[in-house]
């Protein structure tokens, strides 16, 4: 009996197909159905069967029913800067990865927005501007955020230094969030918004990346940038790189600590140095070679030499901690979108179901998302 064939909308599938970056070869692949087969589908001649439009669905990320709309939905603007991967610079498409979790993103910050738009009390969250220089500049956001760099040196970790600084800019009204993807994809991305500005990391990275991401991305905050990955612009990604190391190392605090050690310059072959230094901050390799070459103290052999030496080995960890669902909740989305949604659930302009549904817990979480949320100060 032949397989019966799904009247899918071509133009519906050529657009989630352009969404998700996947190519008709990949999705052939995906099918192991021949290219012919899935040309046929997008140009109309054919239809896919119901086996293989589970199989699209399920590989584009949405539900069948999607593939049968009257016409495809309108472009959403991706405003978001990209952090390319170590060593990927140039101009590349987004992966399938990276639209998915782009997309929801976009999400959670209009979610976000109409929380902090429905409590009266939201203030939105007061960014500087950026200074002359990254320098400059990394001196105020230290003032804006009340970051002090002793309580960087004497944290427990790199770890602890992440959290603290996620937390630090949580409290500033910025929401961050975890998102999963691969390391080939992006470190980060940041999309902004005068009320609910987003910065996004890749948790597959270690501590230490993780917050000069987070820092990186909110360089491009400061500067309200909508730039898309794809489009490099070197001098905009080497200013917020600048800026990352030069907050993390603070001119004065580093200078004194090298006089102490008796460091002048860095050779490319003191990698032991690096690490010291990178240690006491709380930073990694290619942050603490950044900022020396900065400073004067080392060229860029040495940032090569980082770049090639064995990676940093570093255990994030969750501190033995139950992955239990609001655990895992927080780690994603951070505390400033469960805050808002939550505040708007309790100014009773969001129903019970929907707070749930918009932080994918059930009743019983809920109320341990909440608690947790409370102490969490
Ligand atoms: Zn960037």
């Amino acid at each position: 009996m032949p397989a019966i064939k799904q009247p899918v909308n071509p133009a519906v599938l050529t657009w989630a197909l352009q969404e998700a970056g996947v190519t008709r070869g990949e999705l052939a692949l995906a099918l192991s159905v021949p290219d012919d087969l899935v040309d046929g589908w997008l140009s109309g001649e054919d239809a896919p069967s119901t086996t293989q439009l589970r199989g699209i669905a399920k590989l584009l990320r949405r539900p069948t029913s999607f593939f049968f709309l009257p016409r495809a939905p309108q472009r959403p603007a991706v405003g978001a800067a990209f952090r390319s991967p170590w060593g990927k610079k140039g101009a590349r498409s987004l992966t399938s990865d990276e639209v998915a979790e782009l997309r929801s993103a976009q999400r959670r910050q209009k979610i976000a927005k109409w929380a902090f738009g429905s409590v009266e009390e939201s203030t939105p969250p007061s960014l500087p501007n950026r200074a002359s220089s990254p320098e400059k500049t990394a001196h105020e956001v230290q003032r804006w955020l009340q970051w002090d760099v002793r309580c960087q040196v004497s944290a427990s970790s790199k770890g602890a230094v992440t959290k603290l600084l996620r937390r630090s800019l949580e409290d500033h009204g910025v929401l961050v969030l975890q998102v999963s993807m691969d390391e080939d994809a992006c470190r980060g991305f940041s999309i902004y918004d005068a009320q609910v500005p987003v910065i996004a990391f890749n948790g597959s990275q270690f501590p230490a990346a993780r917050t000069f991401t987070l820092l990186h991305e909110l360089g491009h905050l400061l500067a309200h940038e909508q730039a898309v990955c794809g489009s490099p612009e070197p001098a905009e990604e080497r200013w917020c790189d600048k800026f990352a190391a030069a907050f993390l190392l603070p001119e004065e605090h580093l200078l004194a600590y090298l006089t102490y050690k008796r460091v002048g310059r860095v050779e490319s072959d003191d990698i032991d140095i690096v690490r010291l230094i990178a240690q006491r901050y709380k930073a990694s390799f290619l942050c603490v070679a950044l900022r020396l070459i900065d400073l004067g103290r080392a060229d860029w052999s040495l940032y090569e030499a980082v770049r090639n030496s064995p990676l940093e080995i570093e255990k994030g960890g969750f501190g033995g901690e139950p992955q239990t669902t609001p655990v895992r909740r927080i780690r994603e989305y951070g505390t400033t979108y469960p805050r808002l949604v939550l505040a708007a659930r309790d100014k009773g302009s969001l129903a019970d179901i929907d707070a749930r549904k918009y932080l994918n817990v059930d009743g019983k979480n809920l109320a341990d998302l909440r608690r947790r949320l409370m102490e969490e100060v």
